[in-house]
């Protein structure tokens, strides 16, 4: 047996609960990082792990993603997350979800649960059956707060990238600013019609290339391979795919002053936010640009809970201040030298009372 609480991804972490359902075959964890700001909200993963290990590493660290992100995004909750280890045939079953929503339940509120990798809205809905604390359920109206958080997400990052662009560039519009964008699925396209509206320059880049061709036909961008998207020469580089793609061989194919984008952990590793600052490319963090998604997920939880409809207006209120938050990192940045992913750092454990 390991003492996996006495290694570093475990940080403190207030609670780690292993579920395990003997009917239904599930096995799950459910990680809190920190309770400091309010319940541990964050989503919950179906993931199939080789090593079930890392199915542990990976609800430590996203856990603690978003103790840091909710803290960043000014949201009076903590920092949770859940991850379902899919067996070989990665079945996924109505019992499953069942006994995955007693479980969160059982936990009386300390965990916020909603949709993340592998988990669908109609996944959300049935574990809703089982308990209150859920979010990202299907909006009940106009105007209500809730639902898909893909395109709230894309829109905290098109602010963010006006932020950088006018930090950076000096300019108060997008207008011919070239972004290239990696990853053209919910949140990539959602950041590229937002910039197409305001006339930015966009080269277009998946994995599925018909996914980037076509939306580059619609918003009359470029399409290029996925392998050619990193070393695109360009004003905004922004990342919408994959994590740990700014490591020393992907920062060095860069040829653009800024990244900004929202997938999550885009640093391979904690030194490479310094290589980036090195080379004079300025960075959003991630979890600080890309909070959009949580902004919806948590009013709209905060509301029900008082049984009101979220307001859509309060969610692009506070998304709208993720420039402000972005602006007070890069400053802080220039005045002490330090990496811009280290301030944010700083910062949230501050709020979280870790400082
Ligand atoms: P998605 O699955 O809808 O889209 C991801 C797209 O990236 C897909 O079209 C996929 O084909 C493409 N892709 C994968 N690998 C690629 C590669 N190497 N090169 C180019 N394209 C590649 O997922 P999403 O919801 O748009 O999320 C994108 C990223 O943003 C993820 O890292 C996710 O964790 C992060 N994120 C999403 C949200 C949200 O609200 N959906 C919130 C915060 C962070």
């Amino acid at each position: 047996m390991t003492a996996f609480w006495t290694e570093p991804d475990f940080d403190e972490h207030e609670l780690v609960q292993v579920v395990h359902e003997h009917k239904s075959g599930l096995t799950a964890i459910i990680a809190v990082h920190s309770s400091h700001l309010g319940p541990g909200a964050g989503g919950t993963r179906f993931w199939h792990y080789p090593n079930p290990k890392d199915g542990l590493r990976d609800a430590l660290r996203l856990s603690r993603g978003m103790s840091y992100k909710n803290a960043m995004a000014g949201l009076p909750m903590g920092g949770g997350k859940a991850v379902i280890l899919a067996n070989d045939a990665r079945t996924k079953t109505p019992e499953m979800l069942a006994a995955f929503g007693d479980a969160v339940e059982a936990l009386g509120g300390r965990y916020v649960t909603a949709e993340d990798v592998g988990i669908s809205e109609a996944d959300m809905v049935a574990v809703a059956k089982q308990t209150a604390h859920v979010s990202g359920l299907p909006v009940e109206g106009e105007g209500n707060a809730g639902g898909d958080p893909g395109p709230f997400t894309a829109m905290g990052i098109y602010h963010g990238i006006k932020a950088a662009v006018r930090h950076k560039l000096g300019k108060d519009s997008v207008e011919g600013v070239h972004v290239a964008v990696q990853g053209t699925g919910s949140v990539g396209a959602g950041v590229a019609r937002l910039l197409a509206k305001d006339g930015a320059k966009l080269t277009l880049a998946d994995i599925h290339a018909d996914r980037a061709a076509e939306l580059a036909r619609e918003l009359g961008g470029e399409a290029v391979s996925a392998d050619a998207i990193m070393s695109t020469s360009c004003d905004v580089f922004s990342p919408n795919a994959l994590g740990a793609i700014l490591d020393e061989e992907g920062i060095a194919r860069l040829d653009t002053p800024i990244v900004a984008g929202g997938a999550n952990n885009q640093l391979a590793r904690a030194e490479h936010g310094k290589v980036l600052a090195e080379r004079g490319i300025l960075y959003a963090p991630d979890y600080v640009i890309n909070a959009g998604g949580i902004i919806s997920v948590a009013l709209e939880y905060l509301a029900r809970r008082n049984g009101t409809p979220g307001d859509i207006n309060d969610v692009r209120k506070r998304i709208a201040q993720i420039p402000e938050r972005l602006e007070e990192i890069w400053l802080k940045s220039e005045e002490t030298g330090v990496s811009s992913d280290v301030v944010a750092d700083r910062m949230a454990q501050e709020l979280i009372g870790r400082g």
